[in-house]
This record gives structure tokens, C-alpha cells and sequence, in this order.
């Protein structure tokens, strides 16, 4: 317990510093209005992971808080989930790109020290990948296989022993291809299935 209260105390010091640094460490602080840092609950056995803030988000320094962000959220909602509550939810890159472009190699490559501690602060049980473009970043290999292939699956990797990942379309994708919403909704559920069960096969041991 009083392990858990410290990293949460971490996580909530790490933020505040991210937040206030000025970090200048590739070029897109020169465009940014905010450092967006999360938003969600640390300590969450669920983090979700974007690519990059967009415009809502550079505005309110809130992670996934405009368009898709408001879709993942309710559809995490139809199956009984909040994402506020009940995970953390993070981007690779901090900073917007400008015109909302993916983030280049060179800016993700410069911002992954802060994500891998971050994500080691966060410590969480299971991983939402929203995306190919952070699978990308994180996990390159990966990335090669089409989205329909990798969506809904869950993986595991040596680097990181006891997390589940999974990866989801990304949201701004469904809300230019509504018709894959229904695969985004399993793809939801599985998640919350298998957690679920890990729960009941812990609580009865
Ligand atoms: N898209 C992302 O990947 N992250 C956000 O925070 C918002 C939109």
C-alpha cells in the first residue's frame, strides 16, 4: 500500500515538473502552447497511449480531450469503463506537431526518455496502443503488419515482464471510418474481459 501511495506521489511530482518545464528538447516546444503532460487517474492498472496532442489538447494541456478523444471516451462508457477514473491516458510525443501531423522519428526519438519514465511511474497492468503511430514509435516491428491484422490482439514483450498490450484503431480513424466502430467496441470489450478475469483468477488465489 505505502508503495503504491509513493509512486503515485512520484508520478504526480514527475507530471508537475513535465508540466512546467519548458522542456525544449526538439522543435516542436518553438509551436506548442502547453506541454501536455495526461489526464486520467495514475495509479491505474489501464494506460492508454496516443501519438501526439492535437489542437483541443495544446489549448487545455488535457490529454485526448477533443474529438477522439470524446469518442474513446464514450465508447469506453458503453461498456462501463471511465476513462478518467479508471485509467491513465498519455500521448509518445508531449507537444503538438504543428497542422496535427504525425510526430517525426527525431521528436518521438526525443521525448522517449520522459515516456519511459512516465510509463514506469504509471506502472500499469495492461496497455492501450491507439494506433499505429504509437505502436510505431514503441514498438517498430510491429508496425509492419496492416491495422485490421494487429487491432484487438494482445501481445506481450520481454521488455516489459507483466504487461499486456493491446493496440485499438485510433479514434480520429474511426471517426473517419465510422464502419469500424462495431471492431473498435470488441476490441474494447476484450480488453475489459480480460482484465476482468485476471481480477477473479487473483482475488482467488
Ligand atoms: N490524438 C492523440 O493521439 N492524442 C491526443 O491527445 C489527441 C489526439
Amino acid at each position: 500500500m505505502s508503495d503504491m501511495r509513493n509512486s503515485f506521489t512520484t508520478y504526480r511530482q514527475f507530471a508537475a515538473n513535465l508540466a512546467s518545464s519548458d522542456c525544449r528538447g526538439c522543435a516542436l516546444s518553438e509551436s506548442r502552447s502547453r506541454i501536455v503532460v495526461d489526464r486520467g487517474t495514475p495509479g491505474s492498472d489501464v494506460l492508454l497511449v496516443g501519438e501526439a496532442p492535437g489542437r483541443t489538447e495544446d489549448e487545455e494541456g488535457r490529454a485526448f480531450v477533443g474529438r477522439s478523444g470524446k469518442l474513446l471516451d464514450r465508447l469506453f462508457l458503453e461498456e462501463g469503463f471511465d476513462t478518467n477514473r479508471q485509467s491513465l491516458v498519455i500521448n509518445v510525443v508531449k507537444c503538438r506537431p504543428p497542422q496535427n501531423r504525425p510526430p517525426r522519428p527525431e521528436e518521438a526519438r526525443a521525448c522517449m526518455d520522459i515516456f519511459r519514465e512516465q510509463f514506469s511511474l504509471a506502472g500499469p497492468r495492461w496497455v492501450v496502443l491507439l494506433g499505429r503511430t504509437a505502436l510505431k514509435h514503441l514498438f517498430p516491428e510491429r508496425a509492419k503488419l496492416p491495422m485490421n491484422e494487429i487491432a484487438g490482439s494482445f501481445f506481450d514483450h520481454t521488455g516489459y515482464p507483466g504487461i499486456r498490450f493491446i493496440v485499438f484503431f485510433h479514434p480520429a480513424y474511426l471517426l473517419r471510418d465510422p464502419r469500424k466502430i462495431p471492431a473498435a467496441r470488441e476490441h474494447i470489450r476484450s480488453l475489459l474481459e480480460e482484465r476482468r478475469n485476471a481480477s477473479q483468477t487473483n482475488s482467488g488465489q
